[in-house]
């Protein structure tokens, strides 16, 4: 079974609205095991929608086209969809009753534009709406083939799709196997050397997969996704790759799926009973946001003092009189927050987030202490990028500074 995608919209291809949807399509093929070999983005035109349909159709059994189902003169995917078929478009009179119900539930009336929404090529079948008022279409092609139609809002598109389009595309292919995916996430390695540590895995796996997905500020993850015959044979297959995985990379690994760098540090704090409190500079607050977003923090989560000013570090952390970006002032703030905020791990940060050099320390320069048992652990770091990514990169370098520091014991 071979699937693709044809998003409509003037504006994806004028760079006003990116094509997130194709993406998230695209995705979901993948996990359903259904192949995906092309994706089209194709503007407000009628014939030209047709002619990607069209030949989408020629190599593939099925066709996905997102957007353009709206009321408006420029929504015309069903009449595109009508006219790639060769079919006449036919309006339905009980769902312009359903629509007209639909606005009179929200207690407006239906403009007449909205009646065009209940046009469907000859044929077609209606995927009820449950959101937006636009329903999706299912539309039999000569030949055994199938086009699809969703919204375009991206919400709207991905209930339909789940809801209606995977369960029908699994029917065709017949296919009767589960797809499960589980994603280990990585902290502190480029891509280029994740991908080296892991080339034999990737290359000789079949079942699971493996892909790489770079996540920006939440780090690499590794996505192995197993196809098997039922849940349990298909976790056995995703356990035992797991286990390779992590013998591998060791503690490069933080977390599983949902699991976040703070979470995987909370886990750490209470199952050695300490508590954690934090002194922030550059960072301003990030680092306490992030580990109060778990559940559950107040057990062991003190608080974050926000030593922005060189004078709030001197007199209420104790840190040296001297330069605030240094290795030394980093020790000193993590010390200082065990001693103010009474907890048992201590962390400072200090750094330059820019746009300007501080302490004679170029732009990107953070230092990172941990304090814990008795010794202060100082690490420094040059990070790339602007201002607010510094700050992003700095909050979860500490944290995972943290995690590996409680990993040793
Ligand atoms: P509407 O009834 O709102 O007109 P529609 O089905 O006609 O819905 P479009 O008009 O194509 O859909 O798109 C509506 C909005 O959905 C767009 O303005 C855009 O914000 C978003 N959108 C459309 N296509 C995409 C896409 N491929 N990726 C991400 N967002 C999209
Ligand atoms: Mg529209």
């Amino acid at each position: 079974m071979r699937c693709e995608v044809v998003a409509v919209g003037t504006e994806l291809l004028l760079g006003q609205v990116v094509d997130t949807n194709s993406a998230d399509i695209g995705e979901r093929l993948a996990l359903a095991g259904i192949d995906s070999y092309f994706q089209t983005r194709v503007g407000d035109n009628e014939e030209r929608i047709a002619t990607v349909i069209g030949e989408a159709l020629r190599r593939s059994d099925a066709v996905i086209v997102c957007g353009g189902l709206g009321p408006t003169q420029d929504d015309i995917t069903r009449e595109a969809i009508a006219r790639a078929l060769g079919v006449p478009l036919v309006r339905d009179a009980a769902m312009v009753a359903s629509i007209r119900g639909l606005f009179e539930a929200r207690g407006r009336a239906m403009a007449s534009n909205n009646e065009r929404q209940a046009d469907r090529p000859q044929g077609a079948s209606f995927i009820p709406q449950v959101r937006g008022t636009a329903p999706g279409l299912v539309c039999p092609a000569p030949g055994g083939g199938v086009v699809y139609a969703v919204p375009g809002v991206p919400h709207e598109m991905q209930e339909m799709l789940e809801r209606a389009v995977i369960p029908d595309l699994q029917r065709r292919s017949g296919s009767q196997q589960v797809i499960v995916s589980r994603t280990l996430r990585t902290w502190g390695v480029a891509e280029s050397a994740l991908a080296e540590m892991v080339a034999h895995r990737v290359d000789n796996q079949t079942n699971p997969t493996i892909a790489f997905l770079a996540s920006g500020i939440e780090g690499l993850k590794l996505r192995l996704t197993a196809k098997a015959a039922d849940f349990d044979e298909a976790a056995r297959l995703l356990d035992a790759e797991e286990a390779e995985l992590r013998a591998i990379l060791g503690d490069l690994v933080f977390g599983v799926d949902g699991q976040s760098m703070e979470r995987a540090v909370a886990e750490l704090l209470t199952a050695r009973n300490l508590s954690l409190g934090v002194a922030e500079s550059l960072t301003g607050g990030l680092v306490g946001a992030r580990l109060a977003e778990t559940e559950g923090a107040s057990a062991w989560f003190k608080g974050s003092i926000v030593a922005y000013d060189s004078g709030v570090k001197f007199d209420l952390l104790g840190v040296p009189e001297g330069p605030v970006v240094s290795a030394a002032a980093a020790a000193a703030m993590a010390e200082g927050a065990c001693r103010a905020l009474k907890s048992t791990v201590g962390l400072g940060i200090t750094g330059v987030a820019g746009p300007t050099t501080q302490d004679g320390q170029p732009v990107g320069t953070v230092f990172m202490a941990v304090a814990y048992g008795g010794a202060t652990e100082v690490a420094e770091v040059h990070l790339p990028g602007s201002r607010p990514l510094v700050r992003q990169l700095a909050t979860i370098s500490l944290l995972d500074q943290l995690r590996k520091r409680l990993l040793k014991g």
